[in-house]
């Protein structure tokens, strides 16, 4: 058996249980966090506890429970933000406001020392994530996959059994239908995915149980 590309740790943070997620390059243990949410100091211990380097932070979109601690990591260890996609950055720029508002007041607004856009690719160590631009939830979301591994974050795209909402400014239904169906399925049924929220499933699984975005359903739409 050879050894996976990758790790990953799921470590939910924020009263909204985001699925902050820890993933690193197994031959060199550099690391990236994506979605830092919040409680930054809970994800630099687990960094420590399984010895690995922080090497980048990625962010899916621009919302608090996502982005919010992505400041404060990036002033812990001084490593690149990458991502989201431009679009979303209306959405960071209230990330100070909204934390405040939220009860994080140490949510703070960010440049990403680099945008993404759809075909980008992030690297990793050894090793290295394909973006692609999946908006509808929000105008700037992306996604991270490893082809290899058949892993793939998607943050507030997809969920088990459900889908984004879409009822935010700019959030539009159509798109993230067509950024699932078009940018999500086509990379195999068998890729398994962690949500923003709630537990890990996979594109097979969600083709043929999901309410909003069965194939079976939205062939009957
Ligand atoms: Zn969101
Ligand atoms: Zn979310």
């Amino acid at each position: 058996m050879q050894e996976p590309p990758i790790r990953a740790l799921i470590a939910p943070v924020t009263p909204l249980q985001q699925n902050c997620t820890i993933v690193w390059c197994s031959k060199t243990s550099k690391a990236a966090i994506i979605d830092p949410g919040g409680e930054v100091p809970r994800l630099l211990q687990a960094l420590e506890q399984h010895k690995l380097t922080l090497d980048r932070i990625w962010i899916t979109h621009g919302h608090l429970d996502h982005a919010g601690g992505a400041a404060a990591l990036q002033e812990a260890t001084g490593v690149p933000i990458e991502g989201p996609h431009p679009d979303d950055a209306f959405w960071i720029d209230e990330i100070t406001a909204s934390g405040a508002k939220w009860g994080m007041p140490d949510a703070r607004s960010f440049t990403p020392d680099r945008w993404l856009g759809d075909g980008d690719r992030v690297s990793l160590g050894e090793t290295e994530f394909e973006v692609l631009h999946c908006p509808g939830h929000t105008p700037g979301h992306v996604i991270f996959f490893h082809r290899q591994a058949r892993f793939a974050q998607v943050g507030d795209v997809l969920f088990q059994g459900s889908v984004g909402r879409t009822d935010f400014p700019r959030g539009n239904h159509q798109q993230l239908i067509d950024s699932i169906t078009q940018k999500l399925w086509p990379l195999g049924d068998d890729v398994r995915f962690v949500p923003g929220h709630g537990p890990m499933s996979s594109f097979g699984q969600e083709r043929q149980t999901n309410p909003f975005v069965a194939d079976e359903v939205l062939a009957g739409a």
